[in-house]
């Protein structure tokens, strides 16, 4: 069965609608589900119009690949761990980057031996092969580093920028010469270049800051896939490249704004220096010294709270603690506590970490609350249970304007009555920055591993407290 061109066209508005109606779905956790079903919908409805189109003349490959691709997928996608997950995104988007480039080269070849090579289609293959690579070998580079394959230090050289700015002008220049000459050798030197360019770009970035990198490479893999579209003059490509590139683009700056950083500070600078001036609030608060407090103590003041707000970070991710804290609150709404979860934009180590895990223990989502609703009712709150949580709870970043994190959004923990935070040692988060919070008279520290402590909340809690 073949469809015309109309009805082809007609299917792919539909799809790009679906793939909208999918994006909308997937702003919420509670209609995620149906965004998730929207995008599969979609994505049917466009792999059926294709196959069913003009253009393909044999479906052996296409069946082999398809089939290929599915098992391989289907397997990573089950046996693939939470905290893993920025890893496998960067392996997926190093497949759209290689095919943009392969998919180019190849409408090159075939346009080449009809005759039909014009500057347009030209500006647009160059497009194509160099998103598409430079797309390619960073999220290589970013995979290696997210599953230590190479070290997730930034790597900084001397002349590290001049070198990235020349290697970009010099590409730019070859796709240029190509796309106006036609020459093999400008194509074969600006697909090398753009190649070594993916790597140069994001060896020195931090592993800490991959999302946001990752998110940037998700970006550029929309728009080398619309650059694909219009080579191969497909509208629905395009639109889909547009949407990936846009809300890529969009997630990046989101999450630079959480962090209160520049996407150009992410990119080009280090982060987590020392704080500059004379005596911080940090010199001053650590000579009070710490307390150290036991699951019983926490127990003691939560089973008699009125309201118990806790505070995952990546910490919780690390030790999977998300069910022990599903059976921790049930317990405690059992004795009369109200209890909510509070969500840091950039909690964790991806955007919608924590709302993840969560989601995944049950716990139900009229139970999590944002940052800026949540915020108000810190002040009022008897017991704060920070699971794992550090830079997201640090009043520094409200308090001390020589800190690195000043400025940053936060959740006001450190307003509660009595705050309790589990972590394994007083080793800073990811920022390199010390907690003012830890030095709080409110405050006390449950030395261990997130989930231990977590279940021995419950156990003492089950074992009648006080
Ligand atoms: P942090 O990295 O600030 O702190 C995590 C804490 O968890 C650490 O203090 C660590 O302390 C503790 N921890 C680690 N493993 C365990 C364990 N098994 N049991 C108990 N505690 C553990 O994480 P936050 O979630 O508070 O903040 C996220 C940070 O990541 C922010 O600085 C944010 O800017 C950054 N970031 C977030 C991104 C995102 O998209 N979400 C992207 C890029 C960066 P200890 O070692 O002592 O146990």
């Amino acid at each position: 069965m073949e469809i015309s061109a109309n009805a082809q066209a007609l299917a792919y508005l539909v799809s790009a609608v679906l793939f909208i109606l999918g994006l909308k779905g997937l702003t919420h956790p509670a209609s995620a589900r149906k965004g998730n079903f929207f995008g599969m919908a979609g994505m049917a409805i466009a792999i059926g119009a294709t196959l069913l189109g003009s253009e393909v003349q044999s479906y052996g490959f296409i069946i082999a690949g398809v089939a290929a691709g599915a098992v391989i997928g289907s397997v990573l996608a089950a046996r693939v761990q939470m905290t893993a997950m920025p890893q496998l995104v960067a392996a997926l988007h190093s497949f759209v980057g290689m095919a943009a480039v392969l998919v180019a080269l190849g409408t090159y070849l075939n346009k080449a031996q009809a005759g039909l090579l014009n500057p347009v289609l030209m500006g647009e293959l160059s497009a194509g092969i160099v998103i598409g690579a430079i797309t390619f070998s960073g999220s290589v580079i970013a995979f290696g580093k997210l599953q230590g394959l190479i070290s997730g230090a930034p790597v900084i050289f001397k002349g590290q920028h001049a070198l990235n700015a020349v290697l970009g002008l010099i590409t730019v220049g070859l796709a240029v010469v190509f796309a106006t000459t036609e020459a093999s050798w400008a194509l074969v030197l600006m697909t090398l270049l753009a190649f070594v360019l993916g790597f140069t770009l994001i060896i020195p970035i931090g592993g800490a800051d991959m999302p946001v990198i990752i998110s940037m490479l998700n970006s550029y893999s929309g728009w080398a896939a619309a650059a694909t579209g219009f080579t191969l003059g497909n509208n629905l490509l395009i639109i889909v490249g547009a949407l990936v590139g846009f809300s890529g683009a969009i997630l990046s700056y989101i999450m630079c704004r959480a962090m209160n950083r520049s996407i150009i500070n992410v990119v080009f600078g280090g982060f987590g220096g020392d704080s500059e001036g004379g005596p911080s609030a940090l010199a001053q608060a650590a000579e009070k010294g710490v307390k150290a407090a036991s699951v019983e103590d926490a127990i003691y003041w939560m089973e008699d709270a009125n309201r118990v707000i806790i505070v995952p970070g990546y910490g919780m991710a690390v030790a999977q603690a998300q069910h022990a804290l599903k059976e921790l609150m049930e317990l405690l709404e059992e004795h009369g506590v109200e209890v909510k979860f509070a969500i840091h934009p950039v909690a964790g180590r991806m955007p919608g970490h924590m709302n993840v895990l969560l989601a995944e223990a049950d716990i139900p989502y009229d139970h999590v609350l944002e940052m800026d609703e949540i915020n108000p009712e810190f002040a009022t709150t008897d017991v704060v249970l920070v699971v794992g949580a550090n830079d997201v709870t640090n009043p520094a970043a409200k308090t001390d304007p020589s800190s690195p994190i000043y400025g940053m959004p936060i959740l006001d923990v450190a307003k509660a009555r009595n705050i309790y935070v589990i972590k394994r040692s007083m080793r800073p988060g990811y920022s390199g920055v010390e907690n003012l919070l830890y030095y709080q008279d409110n405050c006390s520290l449950i030395f261990g591993d997130a989930k231990d402590v977590c279940e021995g909340l419950v156990t003492a809690l089950k074992g009648g407290g006080h």
